[in-house]
């Protein structure tokens, strides 16, 4: 089912009813979700879900409900919040509350800690968070009145809280998984809402590129290292050993370390890979530098590459061995990939080292393993079938709903030709026709003429949109598009892109109404929901593949066949397709709203592509929505658009979409759910 059509609260009033029914069996629902906004929307969902209780019931509600987001999101620190990017608040708070920095304190008062990270860490703990329901605000509020930091009180409240509302990241990415996630109690049930994407979230989450200025940054904090040690070294020698066995402790036991401070663990990583971080070879502080410098040479010299370089890890830790004498145990299902430049700039030296992790079921295994349920979900989960094989695991259950509606206010049509019959399609060999971009042009002329308020669409890639832009601009269609609506245009820089939604926001708002040119897999095609006016149709321009000259996904692609047997073609139709899906989905936000869907590709009307759309939308493909010319595509949409602009009231959807407390109890509706709960 697309969003807002109650997927979020029909999970929550299902677990929670459950949890206040059975609160020794599941202890708490740990709620996963992508972006801060979807967060919050969740946060709304389920305080509606307890005022309801409360009002039903009147009990007073006791449940402890919280978001948790990054530092960035949650910081009150005058200076630290006002700074722009995640990562250096990150770092502004870490140099403000690490542990060192913290005991350095003890010696010079004058050594500036935050103020709100000691008194939660003086008091915070002692007193629990009371019940309710907390979202970001909400918590910045709690932690300005206490002058606690709202960051830390949160990731402490998480562990007695009956709901927590979170990124995926915080249960998936090694490198803050454990450090919020590890004591989250195995009575828990896990959602993954908007899950469409989890495996590349799995992969990311355990994949790293190392440049050369990352090697840079390391080469000045060995240097650093090195000179601490010296001067320890001529001051206090036996304070050396010390530091030096706490390090190797806290790496070889990542739960030792101190919440304030940045460690590499992962609920899998920490048997695998840190237990033997540290080799027996290393005894002592200077060993330890050695042996970093040894593996940085050693980078640095793999990344004076000048052609491209594939490897496994374990040829890549043999090489080292030979190299640089360093044994480490061989990482399966990982490759590394030297490239000696972007392929966006295939001129310029840009070296890069690829860690890439190839199977996602590495990341999300240990949360199948510690967690008694676990739910993965989305609007445009589809097929279904793939997700147990890639993500590796046994479903207990998998199920298909779509919506009950009381009119059809969705409205799939595929476009296969131009009015002069040229095939439409963005696949490689017509990229360049120019009889494929005027008709692709003419479509949206035609369409920015009959389509009232917002029209989005998406194409395959930035430089295809580029070119088809310039193209467009050269035969002088952008300006008789302009002549209808105004134009607004995605661009890599999130700034730009903001700027652009927002301006197109305000001319739909005031009636004149706008087209925004965005590209699938970019920002607007995943997190910004396109309700009502704002985006009246979406028209996909080609099948989103993606990018199939990328090494990475090449080796990717090599994993999948050998170990899961999933063909090539397969996975890379299933991508396109989950992100075409996730494109047009936007124009769908709510029973109430209402979209035309434009699939401009003759390719999406074979049974292969189709078939791998989400049920909701497959249902309202017919034969007569298939193949269609820019004429017909204009004349059906202009017939849905009359259809529906008629007047349509809350009392049109009851019985239909919409059910009375004696509707749902009526024999009649009983007999319906029973039936559709079997066919499940
Ligand atoms: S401890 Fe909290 S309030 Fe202080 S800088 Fe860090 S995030 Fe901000």
């Amino acid at each position: 089912m697309p969003s807002g059509t109650g997927k979020t609260i029909s999970l929550l009033s299902l677990i929670v009813a459950y949890q206040r029914a059975f609160p020794l069996d599941v202890t708490k629902l740990i709620y996963c979700s992508r972006t801060v906004p979807e967060i919050e929307k969740v946060v709304e969902e389920l305080r509606k879900l307890m005022e309801f209780y409360a009002k039903e019931t009147g009990e007073r509600n006791n449940f402890l409900a919280l978001a948790l987001s990054s530092r960035k999101n949650l910081c009150i620190h005058p200076e630290v919040s006002s700074l722009r990017f995640g990562k250096e608040v990150d770092g502004k708070c870490h140099s403000l509350t690490a542990s060192y920095i913290r005991a350095q304190r003890h010696v010079n008062p004058n050594q500036p800690v935050c103020r709100f990270y000691e008194e939660f860490d003086a008091v915070g703990r002692q007193v629990p968070l009371p019940a309710g329901i907390y979202n970001l605000d909400d918590l910045k509020d709690f932690g300005r009145r206490k002058g606690w930091c709202p960051y830390y009180l949160a990731r402490y409240a998480i562990l007695h809280a009956n709901i927590v509302v979170y990124s995926y990241h915080y249960l998936l990415d090694p490198k803050i998984a454990d450090l919020v996630s590890k004591e989250l109690a195995k009575k828990s049930v896990v959602v993954f809402d908007e899950a469409h994407n989890i495996d590349n979230v799995c992969i990311d989450s355990m994949s790293v590129n190392i440049t050369r200025r990352t090697l840079d940054r390391c080469q000045n904090n060995v240097d650093t290292l090195q000179n601490t040690i010296q001067k320890i070294k001529e001051t206090d020698a036996a304070k050396l050993r010390e530091e030096y066995r706490r390090l190797v402790e806290g790496l070889k036991e990542a739960n030792v370390a101190r919440e304030t401070d940045i460690y590499l663990s992962n609920p899998v990583l920490p048997d695998e890979i840190l237990k033997e971080a540290v080799p027996g070879t290393i005894r002592t502080a200077e060993h330890f530098v050695g042996f970093l410098r040894r593996f940085l040479e050693y980078l640095k010299s793999r990344l004076r590459v000048h052609h491209v370089v594939q490897e496994s890890a374990p040829q890549f830790l043999k090489d080292i061995f030979d190299k640089v004498c360093i044994d480490r145990k061989p990482l399966r299902r990982f490759t590394i990939i030297i490239e000696p430049f972007e392929d966006r700039t295939p001129t310029i030296a840009n070296p890069v080292l690829h860690f890439s992790c190839m199977d996602p079921s590495i990341a999300i295994k240990p949360v199948f393993q510690r967690f008694q349920s676990v739910i993965i979900t989305s609007g445009t989960l589809s097929p279904l079938d793939i997700y147990p094989r890639i993500l590796d695991f046994r479903p207990v259950t998998m199920a298909s709903f779509t919506m009950t509606l009381a009119r059809t206010c969705l409205c799939p049509l595929i476009v296969g030709r131009g009015n002069d019959q040229v095939a439409l399609s963005s696949k490689f060999e017509t990229r360049e026709d120019f009889a494929v971009i005027r008709n692709y042009g003419n479509l949206l002329l035609e369409m920015s003429a009959v389509v009232p308020d917002g029209i989005v669409a998406f194409f395959t890639s930035y430089v295809y949109m580029e070119n088809i832009v310039a193209s467009w601009y050269e035969q002088g269609i952008l300006e008789n598009i302009q002549r209808n609506k105004l134009i607004f245009i995605e661009t890599q820089d999130a700034a730009e892109t903001s700027m652009a939604l927002e301006k197109y926001q305000e001319a739909c708002e005031n009636g004149r109404g706008a087209i925004l040119l965005s590209v699938a897999r970019g920002k607007v095609s995943e997190g910004i929901d396109f309700v009502h006016h704002f985006g009246r149709a979406v028209i996909m321009f080609g099948v989103p593949y993606v990018y199939t000259q990328s090494r990475i996904l090449k080796a990717r692609l090599e994993y999948l066949r050998d170990q899961f047997q999933i063909r090539e073609n397969d996975f890379l139709t299933f991508d396109a397709m989950r992100h075409a899906a996730q494109c047009v989905g936007r124009a769908i936000r709510g029973k109430t709203d209402y979209g035309l869907m434009i699939f401009a590709d003759k390719r999406y009307a074979r049974a292969d592509k189709r078939g791998k759309l989400p049920r909701w939308i497959q249902e309202h493909i017919n034969d007569g929505s298939l193949n269609l010319t820019v004429d017909e595509t204009v004349q059906l949409s202009k017939h849905f658009l009359r259809q529906m602009a008629q007047p349509f009231r809350q009392e049109d959807q009851l019985g239909l979409s919409l059910l009375t407390l004696e509707q749902l109890e009526s024999e009649e509706m009983l007999q319906k759910i029973t039936q559709i709960a079997h066919q499940t």
